[in-house]
């Protein structure tokens, strides 16, 4: 049987949650632990697919396909676990499930309410998770603040969990911020006191607090919040700012959580890890050399908009000794802006959608391709560079894709059949895995080592094979292709220091522990354009 944990957040939003749920994943897989990990999102809408980049940030996908908030991200590069759709769900999930039941008369004349039909679907999304990935121990974090009106049904239903599993099974963790007065060092304490006994009116009793705050938090101030939240002081443990996400869960690991944790859950035999998750932190903290990448998209001003995409550039740096700067270009400044791209040493044009801001992006593959910059193009990024190549080497005037411009006379990227009769924008764009087969005698192959590569995917649009022969000519080699669709999945330049670009996200696969071979190849390249 599995054991629980739900983390909670108190006080005020956006104070690392995710982090800090991650952070304990992390520290229980090092004790050799099966995890799964789940984020409840209490907004009513399905998934994040269909949300502006600007409301939600990155739409973080799963291997099975889910669109998901970016928390998964984190969950994944923390503990190099695959999650599933089981990982991620929302309360207009759970509503449209149970509305679903309701039609088709599975309540037997019940009068179908929040409590228990609501409540008893969250905490089946629980245990079927824990029951399909055979986990020792759930994480589930659920998303906003306690208080909020929307996660009133996931605390109820997380406070019957407790009631009906054994003592010591469940365990709640609260995060907090613990702020100070502007002009002062002193740190207030009222606001978790209050968050607590909100936590309390629900029916759940925090067992451990994890506080952020600018700052140290002192002895004297845990003793105060211990007190009053009747939590022991081993229990309360400081999430300090540090310079490397990645330390998260050695700060913990130093104030003893892990230990407090396996205790309470009965597992405190298990074997203690090997330590190379600090191997690799003190190994990342020594990257110096400094590399600039400019990332030119159109939601730069949210650099949420591209988490795991950064995070991977970072990784793949830290690998390689670099350390990444990115520079936030915002694709419509490029359009009149040739200078824009001084003192960069590769470039990254990342997943997007509409028109706005291509022209920047076109321009910038257009750029790179002529000036020998490493370019890095991700999905929209790729279909970019197939635009720039069609109008600026084949001379085809007005190339595009239909999702720039319908009537565009070469529809270089183009919808498939299957696509053009899709009513619905939720959950129906080429979502999760596929396979892509790599071409012997190309840069992919030699970076992947391997003949074939599964990849996530997220796109409606894919590159036109009418044009294929064309493109080919123009000295484009498709390095990586799904054969069972016959898709163009990888692209690559020959004589250029590195010109790659897929229509797949290899930013959703690339882990601390494991840096994706794309990201790496391209960091290493850019590193020695840069030396040359
Ligand atoms: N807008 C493009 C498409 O739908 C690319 C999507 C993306 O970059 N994720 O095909």
């Amino acid at each position: 049987m599995a054991k629980f944990i739900f983390v909670t957040g108190g006080v005020v939003s956006g104070i690392g949650k995710g982090i800090s749920a991650a952070s304990i994943g992390r520290l229980l897989k090092d004790r050799n632990l099966k995890i799964f990990m789940q984020k409840f999102d209490p907004y009513l809408n399905i998934d994040p697919g269909t949300m502006s980049p600007f409301q939600h940030g990155e739409v973080f996908v799963t291997y099975d396909g889910a669109e998901t908030d970016l928390d998964l991200g984190h969950y994944e590069r923390f503990t190099d676990e695959e999650l599933t759709k089981r990982a991620s769900i929302t309360t207009g999930k759970i509503y449209s499930r149970v509305i679903a039941k309701e039609r088709r008369g599975d309540y037997n004349g019940a009068t179908v309410q929040v409590i228990p039909h609501i409540t008893d679907e969250i905490k089946n999304s629980v245990y079927k998770a824990a029951e399909e990935s055979g986990a020792d121990v759930v994480i589930t974090e659920i998303g906003g603040t306690v208080g909020d009106i929307e996660s009133l049904p996931f605390l109820e239903a997380i406070r019957q969990i407790h009631s009906e599993n054994k003592p010591g099974d469940v365990l709640f963790v609260h995060t907090v911020l613990v702020p100070n007065i502007p002009g002062t060092s002193e740190l207030k304490t009222k606001p978790t006191q209050h968050s607590y006994k909100e936590l309390m009116s629900n029916g759940i009793k925090a067992d451990v607090i994890i506080i952020r705050s600018n700052g140290e938090v002192s002895q004297a101030v845990k003793e105060k919040i211990s007190l009053f939240c009747d939590v022991p002081m081993e229990a309360i443990v400081q999430s300090s700012n540090v310079d490397l996400i990645y330390e998260v869960p050695l700060v913990f690991h130093k104030q003893g959580l892990d230990e407090f944790i396996l205790k309470y859950l009965g597992l405190e035999d298990q074997e203690k890890s090997d330590g190379h998750w600090s191997k690799m932190v003190e190994r990342f903290k020594k990257a110096k050399e400094e590399i600039n990448i400019a990332l030119v998209g159109k939601y730069t001003e949210l650099h949420d908009a591209y988490l795991s995409v950064t995070q991977a550039l970072l990784d793949a740096g830290y690998e390689n000794g670099a350390d990444v700067k990115i520079k936030w270009i915002d694709s419509e400044c490029v359009e009149n802006n040739p200078k824009i791209f001084k003192g960069i040493d590769g470039i990254i044009v990342p997943g997007g959608f509409g028109q706005r801001g291509t022209e920047g992006m076109i321009k910038t593959s257009k750029y790179a391709r002529e000036n020998n910059i490493p370019y890095f193009g991700i999905c929209y990024g790729m279909q970019i560079a197939l635009i720039d190549i069609a109008r600026n080497k084949l001379g085809l005037k007005g190339a595009s894709s239909t999702e720039i411009n319908p009537d565009t006379p070469y529809p270089i990227i183009d919808l498939l059949e299957n696509q053009r009769t899709v009513k619905n924008l939720g959950g129906t764009l080429r979502l999760g895995n596929y396979p892509c087969s790599l071409e012997e005698n190309t840069l992919v192959r030699k970076l992947y080592g391997q003949e074939k590569a599964y990849e996530r995917h997220r796109h409606r649009y894919e590159f036109n094979n009418d044009f294929r022969g064309a493109i080919r000519k123009a000295g484009i080699i498709f390095s990586g292709i799904n054969e069972d669709l016959d898709l163009v999945e990888i692209i690559e330049i020959k004589d250029h220091p590195f010109f790659v670009a897929c229509q797949f996200h290899p930013e959703f696969k690339s882990r601390p522990t494991k840096v994706h071979p794309l990201f790496d190849g391209f960091i290493k390249a850019t590193k020695n354009s840069k030396n040359k």
